[in-house]
């Protein structure tokens, strides 16, 4: 597993997961393996950022997304600081571009974004020398957490090829939908998307998967992707089920409703007791745990993908992560490679 082939032309952002081809997502996925492996070890720390900065700039709330880059950032050496909209200068009503310009004085090697409004990471991107992260745009985009999700099933089933994921709920107002979909497309798995019409974007099969509105299509399927009914992005008083409370009793992840055989995800945070019945979400087919702990080794890969040379790249020829080669000693297992 440890021969990686770097891309033609080095990427300088992950913006949205289209960024990304078949090659690249296995490689980051390969990456995110040796790291996993690294990880087991007693000192968890490795080099390879070491003298980077990582700043993590969130105007949304998270606890996952943040938590996770920060340690990433941390565990590969680089000196990280995380500034959230609630306690900065974006509180005085400083512009995006003026925080990225601010930020930009202290040269970081990757600014990591979330944003309610979409495009906000290519805005930072344009006005910034960093390599720029999207950790979440408004409902348009999360490309890391397809990519966590992708780890997650292919850790738990073996294979991504082939397999079916159904993703039920709030599609309209979900990234993670979007970002997944297209992820699922490009390493040749299928998708199909199951909600009540309102939560269903019309034209959506445009990106490459099927659509159906009733709960019993999930049987067909080998992974049920469950996602958070998004309170925070539907306006007061719009109505899109005619309550929670039907909601849950059409669409909500049962016991009942889940077949032997299939595995149940959610990207968090959960509403208990509204998408997902308490009793699955606790139950062994749950992979929400697996699902956070490849967080961090999925963005660990993300950020090392993104800001180590890849002196072979333009070449095409591989690259070993094994540990045995210079370019990735981090992973030698050997003391060298490490720093406490
Ligand atoms: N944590 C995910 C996101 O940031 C999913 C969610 O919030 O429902 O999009």
């Amino acid at each position: 597993m440890s021969e990686l082939r770097p891309p033609a032309a080095p990427r300088r952002h992950l913006l949205a997961i289209g960024d990304l081809d078949s090659v690249d997502v296995e490689r980051i996925l390969e990456t995110a393996r040796a790291l996993a492996a690294s990880l087991d070890r007693e000192v968890k720390k490795l080099p390879t950022l070491r003298g980077r900065i990582v700043v993590n700039l969130f105007y949304e709330s998270s606890t996952r997304t943040l938590a996770s880059f920060e340690l990433a950032a941390k565990r590969l050496s680089a000196d990280t600081m995380s500034l959230r909209s609630a306690g900065s200068s974006v509180d005085k009503g400083e512009s995006l571009k003026d925080t990225a310009l601010t930020l930009a004085a202290y040269d970081p090697d990757v600014i990591v974004i979330r944003h309610p409004s979409i495009g906000a990471p290519q805005l930072v991107a344009r006005n910034t020398d960093a390599h720029i992260v999207n950790a979440g745009d408004g409902k348009h985009q999360h490309p890391t957490q397809a990519l966590l999700d992708l780890y997650t099933i292919h850790a738990a089933l073996g294979r991504l090829e082939g397999v079916h994921v159904a993703v039920v709920g709030d599609v309209l107002h979900s990234r993670v939908a979007r970002s997944l979909v297209q992820a699922l497309r490009i390493v040749g798995a299928r998708s199909t998307l199951v909600g009540p019409p309102t939560l269903i974007p019309r034209g959506i099969e445009a990106l490459g998967c099927e659509v159906s509105t009733d709960i019993a299509t999930i049987g067909d399927a080998d992974v049920i992707y469950v996602l958070r009914m998004q309170a925070e992005r539907m306006a007061a008083g719009e109505a899109f089920v005619p309550s929670l409370r039907e909601y849950t009793a059409e669409f909500g992840v049962t016991p009942e409703r889940v077949r032997p055989g299939q595995v149940v995800m959610h990207p968090g945070p959960m509403n208990r007791g509204v998408e997902i019945d308490p009793r699955v979400a606790d139950s062994d087919v749950a992979l929400v745990a697996d699902q956070v702990r490849a967080g961090l080794v999925v963005r660990m890969a993300v950020l090392y993908d993104l800001v180590v040379e890849r002196p072979a790249s333009a070449s095409g020829t591989t690259v070993d992560v094994s540990g045995e080669g210079e370019f990735f000693p981090a992973l030698a297992g050997s003391s060298h490679g490490e720093v406490s």
